[in-house]
């Protein structure tokens, strides 16, 4: 591994970002230690990558806190055999920790350049993950239904199409509400869909056509 992996360094932030603090789901850790999020942020911000914040990558969009995308990628529960959707891929890289985790990733990003960076960034996943460029509050139909939905901006409610793709069985994450959001768990059971507030966040909004 040559030396500018910053391996190292990734690992010691997993340890003191997410094992001390309570990401105990062991492939979400490993998922963290090997995905390079220096890779991911703009070459002025890569000394920053490995601290536990957002940083800003252009357009208004930000790669979320390490903390946040464990976090996320916890609570959907993933197995390796999962088709997943995201939305709001920004950079990738929260589309490059769900890909270590799951069969198939769709990422649907709303803004063309940024779309055309994650689709870069994710490239070394070859067709396991898809980069779509669309308003991803109408989802992506072509491909539903999802086992798991991960949505990495925010809106007062969830966006109905999004429920409308979630498979019986299927988890969505998403920050919902105005200003401070509370991070909601959707799980899809046999009685109906259960709905639980993990955190209080603060994303970037969700723009679209179901979106703020
Ligand atoms: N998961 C990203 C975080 C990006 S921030 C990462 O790891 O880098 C949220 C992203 O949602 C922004 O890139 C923004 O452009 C995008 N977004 C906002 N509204 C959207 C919509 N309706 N459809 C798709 N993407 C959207």
């Amino acid at each position: 591994m040559n030396s500018d992996d910053r391996t190292n360094e990734r690992h010691d932030s997993v340890e003191r970002q997410l094992v001390q603090r309570d990401i105990t789901d062991e492939r979400v850790l490993e998922a963290m230690r090997r995905v390079p999020r220096h890779r991911f942020v703009p070459n002025e911000l890569a000394a920053l990558a490995y601290d536990d914040r957002p940083l800003p990558i252009g357009y208004d969009a930000t790669i979320s806190q390490p903390y946040i995308v464990a976090l996320m990628a916890q609570a959907l529960a993933l197995r390796p055999t999962d088709r997943v959707l995201e939305v709001g891929a920004g950079s990738g890289y929260a589309a490059a920790v769900l890909a270590e985790l799951a069969a198939e990733v769709v990422a649907v990003e709303l803004v063309e350049p940024l779309a055309a960076l994650a689709a870069e960034h994710l490239a070394g996943y070859g067709d396991r993950v898809h980069v779509v460029c669309a308003d991803g509050t109408l989802g992506y139909p072509q491909r539903a239904p999802y086992d798991a939905i991960s949505v990495a901006a925010a809106a007062p409610e969830i966006p109905p199409p999004l429920l409308d793709q979630l498979a019986e069985g299927g988890r969505l994450v998403m920050p919902v509400g105005r200003g401070a959001e509370d991070l909601v768990l959707i799980t899809r059971t046999p009685a109906g869909d259960m709905r639980r507030s993990l955190l209080q966040v603060r994303f970037v909004p969700l723009r679209g056509r179901h979106g703020t």
